[in-house]
């Protein structure tokens, strides 16, 4: 955006300059091609910030190129008027980085980690969930929908743990009961998920309390941390939990009850600079000439810090699958969401959504990732004792056709058998299941289907 920006200065600045001995068809196009260009960037801006850019704008752009090349001597004059005033922004524009050096102010510290306990479950429980991961265009459409390129073929690890394990094309995102997939967030899922309600509202005490407010008659309140969550429920049977995840803080809000625990922002345009000073001044001036989807050099410092992120989450899984003293882990991983690590391209720059296609392309990370896990279980030998939850926290939802559906795979120690459920249940009931698991009161495949519809 930046970029383009300076590239019509400059354009307006050599034309005036050079402009009295330019030749004629030169003088009477540049109006005409500034404006252009001025247009592209805002498609640009319109592209990633959705509704923000009126929609006569690009019109009224459209209707002033037309008319800059008959009446290009008043347009000239026009746009020279503008750039000239525009100059104060430019200044604003890369003397910010500096006054950003002063730096955010600190957050709340984690508190310390809850002790080992000797305990542990019959059986382990491992619990995946994949940020924006969705059902339909991993599996295919539940609704039996016309054929679609799907993700399963590029996830062999998927492919592989899905000949033994249960699988469910029905399973509703944890807040599809009371939000449009639109306008489903991680923030109000994975607190769902974690407490098995859906959390309809929130509100932000401080850097450290959060009030969640569940659905259902009596609009009951928590702080988040508190009550009948997964981890506080695993620690009250004498079992250890452990959590890795991005997006929420949530070894500030639960370290007292887990034993092993990490997190880290979800990185923006304003949150990825660095933490060091004189690289947080050079972190922003780079950013002005990048987007989190594309960038000149290469990957683009937002997607440098998700992937480094998703490494990082992807290492606490492997550890926490390896330990025995581990009965219960939760891990948030930051795939398939964006921003995607291939970086897919200029021709994305214009794109209002993002296509299904670069969405498809985001679904091997997912695939590593349980392979990492499976694999680590088995070198351990861990494997005979551990189960597996792969599921999401709400579906895709900038893509081409949205379903309230997620993925929902669950595989049972020495479970040898693929089974499938199509009947429709919520994925909050998933908080529940793993303690059932852990408990060892879920013995086959058909016994989670049984307990997700509620039939004895
Ligand atoms: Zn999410």
């Amino acid at each position: 955006m930046l970029a383009l920006s300076l590239l019509i200065f400059v354009l307006i600045q050599a034309v005036h300059h050079f402009g009295p001995r330019a030749s004629e068809w030169v003088q009477r196009a540049w109006p005409a091609i500034a404006i252009a260009v001025l247009s592209l960037s805002i498609r640009f801006l319109g592209a990633h910030l959705p509704g923000v850019i009126p929609r006569i704008v690009p019109v009224a752009l459209l209707a002033a190129t037309l008319l800059a090349l008959p009446f290009y001597a008043v347009a000239a004059k026009a746009i020279r008027v503008f750039t000239l005033a525009a100059t104060p922004c430019l200044a604003i524009t890369f003397l910010a980085p500096l006054f950003y050096l002063s730096g955010p102010s600190p957050l709340p510290p984690d508190p310390p980690l809850a002790a080992r306990l000797s305990g542990s479950p019959p059986v382990r429980v491992i619990r995946m969930v994949f940020d924006d991961w969705d059902q339909r265009l991993t599996f295919g459409d539940p609704d039996g929908g016309p054929g679609i390129e799907t993700g399963l073929a590029s996830m062999p690890a998927l492919q592989l743990l899905g000949t033994s394990s249960f699988a469910a094309s029905r399973a509703l995102a944890a807040q599809a009961g009371s939000t449009p997939v639109y306008d489903m967030s991680t923030l109000a899922a994975i607190p769902s998920l974690i407490y098995g309600k859906d959390a309809i509202g929130y509100s932000t005490e401080s850097p450290a309390v959060r009030h969640l407010v569940f659905a259902g008659r009596s609009s009951e309140s928590v702080v988040f941390g508190s009550g009948d969550s997964i981890f506080s429920r695993v620690r009250s049977l004498g079992w250890n939990a452990t959590i890795a995840g991005w997006h929420l803080p949530y070894c500030r809000i639960f370290a007292p009850q887990v034993t092993d625990c990490f997190w880290d922002e979800r990185f923006d345009q304003a949150s990825a600079a660095s933490r060091q000073q004189l690289n947080a001044a050079a972190d922003e001036t780079r950013m002005l000439f990048e987007s989190d989807m594309y960038s000149p050099f290469g990957r683009s410092l937002v997607v440098e810090r998700h992937y480094e992120e998703y490494e990082t989450l992807l290492a606490a899984a492997r550890r926490y699958a390896a330990d025995p003293d581990i009965g219960v882990a939760f891990i948030h991983l930051n795939v398939p969401h964006m921003p995607w690590f291939d970086n897919p391209g200029l021709s994305t720059l214009l794109r209002r959504q993002s296509s299904d296609d670069h969405y498809l392309h985001a679904l091997p990370w997912v695939d590593r990732a349980i392979a990492a896990v499976v694999s680590s279980l088995g070198a351990s030998g861990l494997d005979a004792k551990t189960a597996i939850i792969l599921s999401s926290d709400h579906p895709a939802r900038l893509i081409s056709k949205t379903t309230p559906y997620v993925p929902f795979i669950v595989h049972l120690p020495n479970q040898t058998e693929p089974v499938t459920m199509n009947e429709e249940f919520s994925a909050l009931q998933s908080a529940d299941l793993v303690l059932a698991i852990a408990r060892g009161e879920i013995q086959s495949p058909e016994d989670i289907a049984k307990f997700l519809l509620h039939r004895e």
